[in-house]
């Protein structure tokens, strides 16, 4: 982010947004099935998905999802882990504005992000113009079979018609695009959490979607490339936004110290298995004699072995 462009935001955004932010309650009044959503700044709502694993306990609803509102159109920033997720944020956009969807957003490939697509375009190809990271097209076409396995294998057979709707407008490094009188800043970068890492800043309200390369309260799981992820991490701290929405879990105020409680994670993830390759040990006795961080980390019996592989695997060869 162009650090000016950031202090113009600051000063025009944010005692608004403070207002907004004393006044942010849960929904109320909210009708079964419909997705619940959060105005966290003027024509900026957020859907916080659960800390939970993406499965049948969470149907799927475990992704933070964007919904952002021009004078001409809407843009959406990631569709949930289902098709009917990407329905019920479909919903949710109709009754918050009459304007067409222009913009579908995906932050990276993870099934929970990318799934509810096919509810915003038809299978004619019809609808918003799907907007990704350039290798997020390789990236759905290598992970898209097994997702779609998991999905059935997962949810059940009524799953059978699911599809993978890839982006058909690609970001090489920045791209900007236009709601209507509200700017969208795109930013591709290199490979962190995953290899098709993309954030999204909404000028105007000084919002910005990371995507999973932020993780809050739900343990930050590696999928890309650890030594990445901590390049880019450092990089987000000096360019913090006025409000920032992590992957999963609460938007925060805060983006500078949130990316912080994360780098400690990664950080001791990395001289952990330095120490174990250091000292010789198989992966199986890292993973074993390797605990988790002792930060108040969400599902870490679910990610945390899984991140100490990847990260052996990657810090085995390294010079
Ligand atoms: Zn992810």
């Amino acid at each position: 982010m162009n650090p000016r462009t950031l202090g113009r935001v600051r000063r025009a955004g944010l005692l608004g947004l403070a207002m907004l932010w004393a006044g942010w309650t849960p929904a109320h009044g909210q009708a079964e099935g419909e997705l619940s959503l959060r105005e966290i700044a003027p024509g900026v709502h957020v859907h916080v998905g659960a800390v939970d694993e993406w499965g049948v306990a969470s149907g799927g609803d475990v992704a933070n999802l964007g919904i952002v509102i021009g004078e001409r159109c809407v843009a959406v920033i990631d569709t949930g882990g289902t098709a009917a997720i990407g329905q019920a944020l479909k919903a949710a956009v109709r009754r918050l504005t009459a304007l067409p969807v222009c913009y579908l957003i995906n932050t990276h490939a993870h099934p929970d992000h990318v799934l509810g697509n096919e509810a915003f375009v038809d299978p004619s190809g019809k609808g918003p113009q799907v907007v990704g990271h350039h290798r997020l097209p390789a990236a759905l076409q290598v992970r898209g079979p097994f997702y779609l396995k998991a999905l059935i294998r997962d949810f059940g057979p009524d799953q059978s018609s699911a599809r993978i709707v890839p982006p058909s407008l690609l970001v090489t490094s920045s791209l900007e695009v236009d709601l209507g009188e509200r700017r969208l800043r795109l930013q591709a970068w290199p490979t962190a959490h995953t290899d098709a890492d993309l954030s999204v800043l909404d000028v105007q309200s000084g919002t910005l979607f990371l995507g999973d390369l932020l993780f809050r309260d739900h343990t930050p799981v590696v999928d890309g490339r650890l030594r990445g992820w901590l390049a880019v991490t450092a990089q987000l701290r000096t360019e913090a936004a006025p409000l920032t929405v992590p992957g999963h879990g609460q938007p925060t105020t805060e983006g500078a110290a949130a990316l912080q409680v994360q780098q400690r994670y990664l950080e001791t993830l990395q001289a952990d298995v330095r120490a174990a390759l250091k000292a010789g040990w198989t992966l199986s006795q890292t993973v074993q004699r390797t605990p988790p961080s002792s930060e108040p980390w969400q599902l870490l019996d679910a990610f945390h072995a899984r991140n100490v592989t990847a990260a052996y695997a990657e810090l085995e060869w390294e010079d």
